[in-house]
Formats: C-alpha cells, structure tokens, sequence
C-alpha cells in the first residue's frame, strides 16, 4: 500500500501533462475543472440534507426479502432529484440515469436497501448530539443517502460527466439474500452495459478491493429414529453430524489468502430417550481466494460423507442415516487489482481531497462484479459507524460531509475514458 501512495504522491506533483491528462490516478487534474469544484462544494454544504434523508429512509423498515417499501421510498428520491428512466427490476432493485455526454464508460454506483433486521423491529431514528441512533442507520441508510446526495450536488454545480452514470439501490446484499440484487443486476437487469461498479456500503473513508467469498450450507442428517432402549442399534443421524463436526475441526486451512470455516448452529432431536429421526447443522466457509474457497468446500463435502458412512459401518445399517447438504449462500471470491484504475482513481480522489482511507476486504455487493472481472470497489458513506447489525447501531455524524463529497468526486472521476489520449 506504501507504494500505492508513492505512485500516487508522484503523479499529483507531475500535473497536469498531456499525457498524463486521462489518468485515473491524478485527482488534482479533477479539482482543475470549476464545476466539479462547485459540486464538491455543493456536497459539503448539503450535509444537513443528506443526514435527514439517511434518517426519513432509515426509518422504513427494509427486512430481509421485504425491501419493497423503502424501494419505494427511493424511487420517489430518485424521480424527485431528476434522475432518468427511473425503474425497479424484477428482483426489486430501485434505478435510475444519469445520462453523460456518451452511454459508455458506464459507472453503476449503488447502496443497499436491506437490513439484517427482522420484521417488526422498531426502525424509530433518534439523535443524541452529534449522534444519530437506529437498526440500519450506517449499514446501509447512509449509502442510499449519499446516493441521493450526490445527485443533488452533480445537478447543483451543473456537472455534465464523459460517460454515464446509473444509480441502485438494490435488494438482497445482507445474510441470505445473498447477494439476489446483484446477480440479478449483472446477471440480467444490465447484463454487459456496466464498465465500473462502485458501492458504498457502510461508514467511514475506507476503500474495499477484495472480495471475501462464502459458502454457506444448511446439513439434513436423518435416519428411521427410535426408542433409546427398545431400538438401541440403530444409526444416529446426530452422532453422525457430530463425526461430521469433529472432522470440520480439524480442517488446515490456509493463513493467507485468510481462509476460515465455522459450524454455526446445530439442532435435532426430540427428547434425551429417542433416537433422532433428524439432526442439522450450518456451516460456513469464507476466503478472499476463489481456489482456497473450492478447497475448503471439497473438504466439507468429504467430512460429511466420511461421517455418515462410518456412523452406518459402525452399526451395521448401510445407508440407514443420509445427509442432505444445501447451499444456503454462495458469495464469490475475487479482487481487483491494487494497480488498476479504479482502485488508483479512489485512491487519488482521497488524497486530492486530504482524507485518508486504508484499502481492505469485505463481503459486499462487489463481490458479483469482482467475480465477474469487472471493476469494482466499494467506499464507505463517511461519518463512523458503530455497532452495525445490533440494534442499537449508530452513526457519528462528526464530518460526515467528507464522505459525500469523497463519493462525488469519485463519481466524477469514474465516468472519465482512461485510454490515454491519442
Ligand atoms: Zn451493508
């Protein structure tokens, strides 16, 4: 990461030379341009606005799979700002144009709509000084905020971007969703139309380029069950899950590319005098490496069907207890490139600005475009976060400013050609 910087301290202090003109990586060349200055400026002073959006969204209550009420509520935000062909698509998925002077590049910039709260969950935002309390107020009410914000401010200063420009706020990024609004985008709503994704996901100033993957599976262990005396002998479906769970421990995985693996939850059973019909377990395998994830599963397949034969060896009853092994999430590995445009274009948009933001990893909606080899990142909205997913999550609105305006400029930069010019 130190030799990031260098590259990008070098190319800021070369200036603005022809040559140089188209890259990524020199945020000064943007700030040149009067307009973009304004909007910039424009994302600043509308702080004020963005915080009461960030609120009046927060408080529609976005469940799991029920997003549909403050999709709604976004789409008004989204007419209501100018933005073009303002449109849901079949998933649920809330979008809306922002022409440039061509159609292409094609930047998507997106927040999600979803919570991890359950329906019925008291979504009441308060404000406590500089602090604002809620469920889902930075994960992810602050991007669908600083979406909305930077529209307004893109349209104040009168931008007019090289490329276009088409604003999401999309379903599924939490839990088991799974990631639905983005396979669906990619997959069908846009299929080939995007050149560059971005989402903001959460708070503060950091710039995400690693995709974490996961598999996630829910396994039936099940088995004819009976009396703990009178049927002694048979085959246990939850002795069988716990030979399972013995060899799941003792996996070797790799310490980098971080590669993990966790049974979760067990259940099962009836009472402590009957055999079990019925046992299960979930269990999730995460790593930032697409062949590490496929070991790891390979691995998980293997343990389970070692652990049911041997339970039925070991009582003589081939094939008595089975398992059914259910993929419950499948979120792909990938990365983009520490050296690639977009990465260096977020990095440069940071500096030009004086704010610093450490590159990381997460599982986030970029992980479909990252999978996909399409480039992608995802920034945070600003302000700092705590506590997300509890419910008593809250926002520190202390400069949270810097985060619209951060976002602005890298929508801006975003929507430049990077070929370099002829
Ligand atoms: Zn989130």
């Amino acid at each position: 990461m130190r030799l990031t910087f260098t590259l990008v301290a070098a190319c800021v202090l070369a200036g603005a030379a022809p040559a140089r003109a188209q890259m990524p990586d020199d945020g000064a060349r943007l700030l040149q341009d009067a307009a973009v200055r304004a909007a910039v400026e424009a994302a600043r002073a509308h702080e004020a606005q963005t915080l009461m959006d960030q609120q009046r969204f927060c408080q529609v209550p976005a469940p799991p799979f029920m997003e549909a009420a403050r999709g709604e509520v976004l789409k008004q935000a989204f007419e209501q700002v100018g933005l073009q062909n303002v449109r849901v698509d079949r998933v649920g998925n809330v979008l809306g144009d922002r022409p440039g002077r061509s159609p292409r590049p094609r930047l998507v910039i997106a927040g999600h709509l979803d919570t991890v709260f359950p329906e019925g969950t008291d979504v009441t935002v308060t404000r406590e000084g500089d602090v604002l309390k809620g469920p889902g107020i930075g994960d992810d009410c602050r991007g669908l905020a600083v979406l909305v914000s930077i529209v307004r401010a893109l349209n104040q200063a009168n931008v007019v971007t090289e490329g276009s420009i088409t604003f999401v706020a999309d379903v599924g990024e939490e839990g088991l969703g799974d990631l639905r609004g983005m396979k669906a985008l990619f997959g069908e709503t846009m299929k080939g139309e995007i050149d560059r994704f971005v989402s903001i996901d959460g708070t503060g100033l950091g710039i995400t380029r690693v995709a974490v993957g996961s598999h996630r599976y829910r396994v039936t262990f099940k088995g004819p069950g009976g009396h703990s005396f009178g049927a002694f002998g048979l085959a246990n479906p939850i002795q069988a899950m716990g030979r399972a769970i013995a060899k799941i421990g003792e996996f070797q995985v790799a310490a980098r590319p971080k590669t993990t693996f966790n049974v979760g939850r067990v259940g099962g059973g009836t009472s402590v005098n009957s055999i079990p019909f019925e046992g299960w377990m979930e269990v999730d395998m995460r790593s930032s490496d697409p062949a590490s994830l496929a070991a790891v599963d390979a691995q998980f397949h293997l343990a389970v069907d070692e652990a049911v034969a041997e339970e039925n060896r070991r009582w003589n009853h081939p094939d008595m207890v089975t398992a059914e092994k259910d993929l419950v999430g499948d979120r792909p590995a990938g990365n983009t490139p520490e050296d690639s445009p977009i990465v260096r274009a977020a990095l440069a948009v940071n500096q030009a600005l004086g704010f610093t933001g450490n590159l990381g990893e997460g599982s986030t909606d970029s992980n479909i475009p990252m999978s996909l080899g399409i480039p992608a990142i995802t920034v945070g909205g600003g302000g700092q976060g705590r506590g997300a997913h509890s419910l008593d999550e809250q926002f520190d609105t202390t400069d949270s400013w810097k985060g619209t305006q951060r976002a602005t400029l890298l929508v801006f930069a975003l929507t430049q050609r990077w070929e370099a010019t002829p």
